[in-house]
Parts: structure tokens; sequence; C-alpha cells
């Protein structure tokens, strides 16, 4: 249907045992995790005999991004359900959008709160009626499965997993398909001073056991979609020496966990770790 790349790893010169799979150059359009989440969602709508994909996200959404690409491929027409107000513009992400033929409908950020409710997606898919709901950063069942494909990166010898947690999808399938001995750890881009019950709570209903949930929250700082001064300027170094490019959103923070992590406990460099770059790249524009 769409032929991507089976990312390959790189190294990470001043971590000797952390290599980086590079999800990033998985395909030159679809960058990173979105490819493997909504590949099998596109089948399904595509099965069902569906001829819209109808979805939500925000401003900058790489999801909304790599779903309009992929329905124009494959001869489908996309609507995306925008939180915020026309008033804000049209950012970069939504003008590839359109141009891939995404109709776009912006949605107050209090009707957005009900993106999982019925009552939200009711009117929208009675006015597009053979259309294909998918949820927000493509959460389904289908996307976990998908992002079982990582472990086509990942060598054996491995004991431990670094991806970043948006929706928690990508996390989930590789948790719950991670071999014996691997521990898999999940850095989430946003805030949450409760430690997470709702994500938790949201990755056991997905069937992932709850005493494998490992959540390094310790050096996310500030909120979805920010950086701090210390994780900019780690951004640039990173950027600089290892010639990978990172995304303002997922992978800083996953790498500048990582990195305080084994400052603080060099017994990590004992470990074989694999971060999974999830790509992201189009999000730098604009910020
Ligand atoms: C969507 C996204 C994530 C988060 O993935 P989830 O499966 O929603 O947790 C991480 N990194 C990038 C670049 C993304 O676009």
């Amino acid at each position: 249907m769409i032929s991507f790349q089976i990312p390959a790893r790189h190294p990470w010169p001043i971590f000797p045992n952390v290599s980086i799979v590079r999800g990033d150059l998985i395909h030159p359009v679809v960058s990173g995790n979105k490819l493997y989440k909504l590949q099998p969602l596109l089948k399904k709508a595509l099965d069902s005999g569906a001829s819209t994909l109808i979805s939500v996200g925000g401003r900058y959404s790489n999801h909304l991004h790599a779903l309009s690409w992929m329905a124009n491929e494959t001869g489908m027409t996309s609507i995306g359900l925008i939180r915020g107000y026309p008033e804000q513009g049209i950012t970069e992400t939504l003008n590839d959008c359109v141009r891939w033929g995404m109709k776009l409908h912006f949605v107050s950020h209090a009707d957005y709160k009900h993106r999982y409710s019925a009552d939200f997606w009711d009117p929208w898919l009675r006015q597009y009626p053979n259309s294909f709901r998918i949820d927000e950063g493509g959460w389904s069942p289908d996307s976990i499965e998908g992002a079982r494909q990582w472990w086509l990166s990942i060598p054996s010898e491995t004991t431990m997993v670094l991806c970043a947690i948006g929706s928690g999808g990508t996390y989930a399938g590789l948790v719950k398909s991670a071999p014996k001995g691997v521990t898999v750890f999940g850095i989430p881009a946003f805030l949450d001073s409760l430690g997470y019950p709702e994500l938790k709570e949201k990755l056991c209903g997905a069937g992932v056991p709850p005493e494998k949930i490992q959540i390094w929250h310790e050096h996310v700082a500030v909120g979805f979609g920010k950086l701090s001064a210390e994780q900019k300027h780690f951004k640039k170094d990173f950027e600089q020496s290892t010639g990978i490019p990172l995304d303002p959103v997922y992978n800083t923070k996953v790498l500048y966990s990582l990195a305080k992590q084994i400052q603080n406990n060099p017994s990590l460099q004992l470990e074989k770790i694999v971060v999974i770059h999830t790509g992201g790249l189009q999000g730098n524009r604009g910020c």
C-alpha cells in the first residue's frame, strides 16, 4: 500500500551502550510512528468501503499531517476536526493537510474536551456518512498492534527500550509485544502532577499489565509542546554532535531524560539501551 524503510539504528557516541532507531527516516513525508499506527487503520477503512477518514487533532498535529497524506496517497478524502479557532490562522502543518485534500473544521476547546464521546462524533458522522472515525493520535487496538513493528529494528541483546508517550499507543504496543528480559520505559510529552493515573488506566485498559508500566517523568520539566531553556540547549547540542535532528515535542524530552537518568545512575551504562526516535520533524516548523 505505502512502502517505507525499516528504520536502522545510529549510535549516540557519548553513551556507547545507547543506540537510536531512526524512525524519523522511515519515510520522507510520514516521518515516525504515525506510519506504523495508521497503516492498519487505513487498511480497515478501505476494507469497510469507507471513502473518507475523519479524525481530530491540534494545529501542529503530526497525526493529522500523516493521516491526510496517507488518505491522499490511497485516493481517500480526509476531514480534520481541529482544536482551535480559525482566527488563530493556518499553521504550516495544516497548510500541508489542506494541500493533501483534508477539509478542516475548527472545534472550540470546550467541545474538543468531549472528543472521545459519541455525542461529539455523531453530528460529524452524519455530515460525512461514508467516513471512518479515527481517534486522536490514532489511539485504537489496531494502531497498538501496528506499533509492534518497531521490534524489527531492535536487536536481541537489548535490555531497555525507551519511547515517547503522547496518546500512549506506541508505548502500549511496545510493552505488550516486548520479549522476555526487555523493559520498556515511556517518557510522557506532557505533565501530570498527580502521577499519570489516567494514562496508567488507559494503558491497562489496552491490555498492558500494570506491573510492566514504567514511566520516566522526572525530567519532562514543562508542559506539552514546550521545552525548558536547558532542554532547548540540549536539543541543539545533541543535533550538532550526532547529526540526528529531534522534534521539539516528543524526542527531545526522551533523550534529555535518558541523559539525566544516566548521569544520576551510572549503572545504566551497563544496560543495552535502544531509543525509538518517533520522528515528528515537521513540528520544527513555526516554533
Ligand atoms: C504521535 C507521536 C508520539 C506519541 O505517540 P503515541 O503513540 O500517541 O503515544 C511520539 N512522537 C511523535 C513524533 C509523534 O508524532
